[in-house]
């Protein structure tokens, strides 16, 4: 037997190998209705260095637009909907955009080592019966190829962290409650998931705050997490029932926590902006109407103390995973530095786009200055400075896989500010200073 007789035989082992491997590793998910619904982003996507954690969220809005805007931005790897049809949007080996501003165990950006999974529904609804079905196939499957222990498949919630804000003087946890119930032992139970995180690590750690007491509570103790499901779960498929609404599994606290995107709901003396509208709060699309019948959008609000009781909050049918990051300004989310950023105002990872044109880290500026910046002072928190583009450093060697990321900040030598969705590569001129998230 020659060489190249020898090289025909092992390339045959080798496809029959990966065959078998495809064939075992999809033969979990044989009878589930699978579709490639490929976003336009998933080749531009960089490829993972290490896959190390699963994370599962629930759209917050309909099924139908929720796929429509997951696979524009390609914001999940993989989208389950309703009658558990799985869409793959971003391959799964890639870098999907699906945990925004995230932190576990002291790491950064999830995006980067995580699969993403958006469950159509609501982070307070049990999923139906058919969902139930294709997502433990799928967690199978994936588990099984990237080697996921079962306590590695988290929520968004559990990972997702907020920049110190007007409410919160701290980086803190409660970002969003995105995929709070898959923190239900009944619900794992019923993915095949029998081992769960039983605390935050970076609040145990001091690195986060506690920003959400609820949804702490409902993430690490056990005994409530069972209160989501155990009234409930779907019944298994019978035809007529699995097409049924699926009846909503609302503990009161939650009901009254924070309503379904386009249902009102009332700013009272005990409930504030953040307590009805987390991280949405400020949004654009969330709108506030108030008892004399004007509207206001979340970004021309000034003065969030002045909101009087008997307001109404209306937040729009889809949250984005990433509309949270963006440029802030004096004057318009919070009348001083101290009130956009709270502790971290005086810090490095807080960067200042003076009106004079200069940019220094709240750590370069005098306690003077910082205390009488001007209205429309630009300011991004919890970010890193990485320098200036050259003729030798391009902007992938300034951040990596995020310089395209719609988090990632570009000031241009004539002082206007582009995000990394928005540059061309090729047309970032020299002296483009670059901004990204750490
Ligand atoms: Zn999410």
């Amino acid at each position: 037997m020659n060489a190249a007789t020898l090289g025909v035989r092992a390339a045959a082992r080798v496809c029959v190998a990966v065959l078998c491997l495809l064939a075992g590793a999809t033969a979990a998910r044989a009878n589930v209705p699978f579709t490639q619904s490929w976003s336009p982003h998933n080749r531009e996507r960089p490829v993972r260095q290490s896959t190390l954690y699963i994370i599962l969220h629930t759209t917050e809005g309909p099924a139908p637009g929720s796929l429509q805007k997951l696979r524009d931005n390609g914001e999940a790897n993989f989208f389950v909907d309703p009658t558990g049809r799985i869409y793959a949007i971003i391959d799964r080996r890639r870098v999907a955009l699906h945990a925004g501003r995230s932190m576990w165990r002291g790491r950064t950006n999830m995006d980067e080592v995580s699969i993403g999974i958006e469950v159509a529904g609501y982070y307070y609804q049990n999923l139906t019966a058919p969902q139930y079905t294709s997502l433990r196939a799928l967690l199978t499957e994936l588990q099984a190829q990237y080697g996921i222990a079962d306590a590695n498949v988290l929520t968004h919630s559990m990972v997702a962290y907020g920049a110190p804000n007007r409410w919160h003087r701290r980086s803190h946890r409660g970002r969003k409650r995105c995929g709070m119930l898959f923190a239900s032992s009944a619900v794992r139970q019923k993915l095949g998931l029998t081992d769960q995180p039983s605390y935050d690590p970076d609040v145990r750690a001091g690195r986060l705050v506690v920003g959400d007491p609820y949804l702490a509570q409902k993430l690490y103790s056990g005994s409530s997490s069972k209160a989501i499901a155990s009234a409930s779960v779907m019944p298994a498929a019978s035809s007529s029932r699995s097409r049924a609404k699926p009846a909503p599994v609302v503990p009161a606290a939650v009901a009254t926590a924070m309503p379904p995107p386009g249902e009102g709901m009332l700013i009272t003396a005990n409930r504030s902006a953040w307590d009805v509208a987390r991280d949405m709060y400020n949004e654009p699309t969330t709108r506030y109407v108030f008892p004399d019948g004007k509207v206001a959008n979340g970004n021309q609000i000034r003065n969030w103390k002045s909101i009087p009781p008997g307001t109404r909050v209306i937040i729009a049918a889809s949250e984005s995973e990433n509309s949270e990051e963006r440029l802030q300004r004096i004057g318009r989310d919070g009348d001083t530095a101290r009130e956009v950023a709270g502790d971290e105002f005086n810090t490095a990872r807080t960067i200042y786009f003076l009106k004079d044109g200069r940019i220094r880290t709240g750590a370069e500026l005098a306690a003077a200055e910082l205390d009488a910046l001007p209205a429309e002072t630009g300011m991004l928190v919890g970010y890193a400075q990485g320098g200036a583009i050259t003729a030798k450093r391009r902007a992938f060697d300034v951040c990596g896989v995020k310089w395209n990321n719609p988090s990632t900040f570009y000031r241009f030598p004539d002082g206007s500010i582009q995000s990394g969705a928005q540059v061309r590569e090729n047309a970032i001129p020299l002296g483009t200073q670059v901004f990204f998230r750490n």
